[in-house]
């Protein structure tokens, strides 16, 4: 086994140790490993270790790298920020985009995406502790957007991500998170038709996933250090 292929053990590990600490069902969750910054052969040595979802953020990076995998049916995450000048390449070659922040960046993925391609999977991202420096939408902004998403072509709205600042303990982990499952369950209460909530890290999906998190996007304690 290499140690990328064990690091993937011990993760699923700690997810089905905190699956059940929360009593849900360890299906409940999905792993997405973060690939970005580490080559084709890491992500081929995850493949080989069975993983299928990869997440990158350098949108440029991750085509290059898609490129050189061809031949492995992996599932590609869009978990950076996108500018304008990037939605095509991500509606061209991405299974899913987490972190769409403007109506304007959700148009021009449906007006992109290829026919050829089934819908793009879309996470609005959520400023779900108000860091003043952080993208993502603001709470009360949410709601409004996920409707105007929700009527767009060749997008298939799922949910929302966050990627809260780090927080020192469990519980302060898991109060952030867990604003972000109260807006989930708003969303959902008021008809949105979503089951995703991607959010939990290599620090904190413990506490992500008490919370409710349904993926959780790992690379450190995949990969290793970047
Ligand atoms: C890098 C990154 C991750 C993975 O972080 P680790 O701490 O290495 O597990 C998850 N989500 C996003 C958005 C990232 O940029």
């Amino acid at each position: 086994m290499t140690t990328i292929e064990g690091n993937l053990q011990r993760v699923r590990e700690r997810i089905a140790a905190a699956c059940l600490a929360a009593g849900r069902p360890v299906t409940h969750v999905t792993l997405l490993a973060v690939s970005k910054t580490f080559g084709p052969e890491a992500v081929r040595e995850a493949f080989a270790g069975g993983q299928r979802a990869f997440g990158e953020n350098y949108i440029q990076e991750a085509v290059e790298k898609m490129a050189l995998l061809r031949d492995l049916p992996v599932e590609w995450h869009c978990i950076g920020p996108i500018q304008s000048n990037k939605t095509r390449l991500v509606a061209e070659n991405f299974s899913w985009a987490h972190t769409v922040d403007r109506l304007k960046i959700a148009e021009r993925l449906s007006q992109q995406r290829p026919e050829s391609l089934p819908e793009l999977q879309v996470c609005i991202q959520v400023n779900v502790d108000a860091g003043a420096t952080k993208s993502g939408v603001a709470p009360g902004e949410v709601l409004a957007l996920a409707r105007q998403i929700a009527q767009l072509p060749r997008l298939h709205l799922r949910g929302l991500m966050t990627i809260p600042d780090p927080a020192p303990d469990f519980e302060a982990q898991k109060a952030v998170h867990l604003k972000a499952r109260a807006l989930f369950d708003e969303l959902r209460q008021m008809g949105l038709d979503i089951d995703t909530l991607s959010m939990g890290m290599t620090g904190d999906l413990e506490a992500a996933i008490a919370a409710g998190s349904t993926m959780v996007r790992v690379g450190t304690a995949i990969f290793g250090k970047r």
